[in-house]
C-alpha cells in the first residue's frame, strides 16, 4: 500500500516533512497514479530508472510489473525509507544519489535498453533533462511529470511564445508527446502551478542530424541569447554575413522563426 506522509518517521521519530529545496511535492491521487502508470505501461523485461522516488508513490505500483527499477534519490532520509521499504524486492535498487552527478552508463550500456520515469523535482527538471540526454542513445522512452509551462515549451513549433533553446534540443534528440495535464489537488503540498505529463522518446534516427550537435547547441544558444534581434545580427560572433547570406535562411527573420533544421543547416556551415 502507498505510504502515508506520516507513515515516513525520520531517525528523531518526527513525521517526514516535504523539503522544499529538494522539490518534494509528493502524489497523492490514486486515479492520477493509475493513469501515469498506465501510460508507461511497465513489463518485467523492463528496466526502469526513476528519479526522484520520493516516498514511492510510482514506485510501489511500477514494481508490481516486476520489472527492475534503479531509483535515483538525493534526500537521504527517503532513500533510507525505500531501502526498508523494498528490502524483500530484489528488483528494485535505491541509490542515494544527486541524478545531476549520476552518469546512467553506470547502469547499463546497452543501446535502448532503459526506461527512464520520473515525477521531477521542479527547481531541476531542466538540467536533468539536459543531463540526460548525453546517455540518449542508452534511453528507450522517458515520461515525466512537469510543469505544464515547462512542457509547452518542449513541444513548441517555430513562431510560438514558449520555443526556445529547450523546445529545439530536446526535439533535436526526441519525438515529444504531452499526455495530459494533473490539477495540483493531486500532489500534498501543493504546488502553485498545473502540472502534466509527458513522453519523450529518442529517435533510432535523429531525423536532422548536425554534423556536430556541441555546434549546434552553440548556435541555438547564441541565436536566443538575443531573441529580440534578427538572425544575422545574432549570430555575428560566429558565423560571417557571407557564409550566412549562402544557406537557403532568410536572415532577417528573428530566432524564434526559425525551424530545426534551419539551424542544423547554419551549425553545419560552421562546421564544414
Ligand atoms: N516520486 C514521488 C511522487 O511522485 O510522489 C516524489 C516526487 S517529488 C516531486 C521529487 C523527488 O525528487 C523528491 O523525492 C526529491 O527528494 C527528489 N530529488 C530532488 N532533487 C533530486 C536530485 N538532484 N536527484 C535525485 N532526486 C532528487
Amino acid at each position: 500500500m502507498k505510504p502515508e506522509l506520516a507513515d515516513i518517521k525520520l531517525k528523531n521519530g518526527l513525521p517526514h516533512q516535504a523539503r522544499k529545496r529538494f522539490g518534494q511535492n509528493f502524489l497523492h491521487d490514486n486515479n492520477i497514479i493509475e493513469k501515469i502508470i498506465d501510460s508507461i505501461a511497465p513489463t518485467k523485461n523492463d528496466h526502469l530508472i526513476e528519479i526522484g522516488p520520493g516516498q514511492g508513490a510510482l514506485t510501489i505500483p511500477l514494481a508490481e510489473s516486476g520489472a527492475r527499477i534503479d531509483c535515483i534519490e538525493l534526500d537521504r532520509d527517503l532513500a533510507a525509507f525505500l531501502t526498508k521499504e523494498f528490502a524483500n524486492r530484489s528488483s528494485v535498487n535505491i541509490i542515494q544519489q544527486d541524478m545531476l552527478k549520476y552518469d546512467l552508463s553506470e547502469l547499463s550500456n546497452k543501446e535502448k535498453s532503459l526506461r527512464v520515469i520520473g515525477n521531477l523535482p521542479y527547481n531541476i527538471s531542466t538540467p536533468v533533462i539536459f543531463h540526460l540526454l548525453k546517455n540518449h542513445h542508452l534511453i528507450a522512452d522517458m515520461v515525466f511529470m512537469l510543469q505544464l509551462e515547462v512542457i509547452q515549451r518542449l513541444t513548441a513549433s517555430p513562431g510560438d511564445k514558449n520555443y526556445g533553446r529547450l523546445g529545439l534540443m530536446v526535439q533535436y534528440f526526441c519525438e515529444v508527446e504531452h499526455l495530459f495535464n494533473v490539477p495540483s489537488s493531486a500532489f500534498t503540498p501543493k504546488p502553485n502551478v498545473v502540472s502534466a505529463i509527458v513522453r519523450l522518446k529518442p529517435y533510432a534516427e535523429l531525423p536532422f542530424k548536425a554534423k556536430d550537435p556541441e555546434c549546434l547547441q552553440t548556435v541555438i544558444r547564441t541565436a536566443f541569447n538575443q531573441r529580440r534581434k534578427t538572425l544575422k545580427n545574432s549570430l555575428r560572433g560566429i558565423i560571417s554575413e557571407n557564409i550566412l547570406e549562402t544557406l537557403p535562411i532568410d536572415t532577417s527573420l528573428r530566432p524564434e522563426n526559425l525551424s530545426l533544421a534551419e539551424y542544423v543547416l547554419i551549425s553545419d556551415a560552421i562546421t564544414k
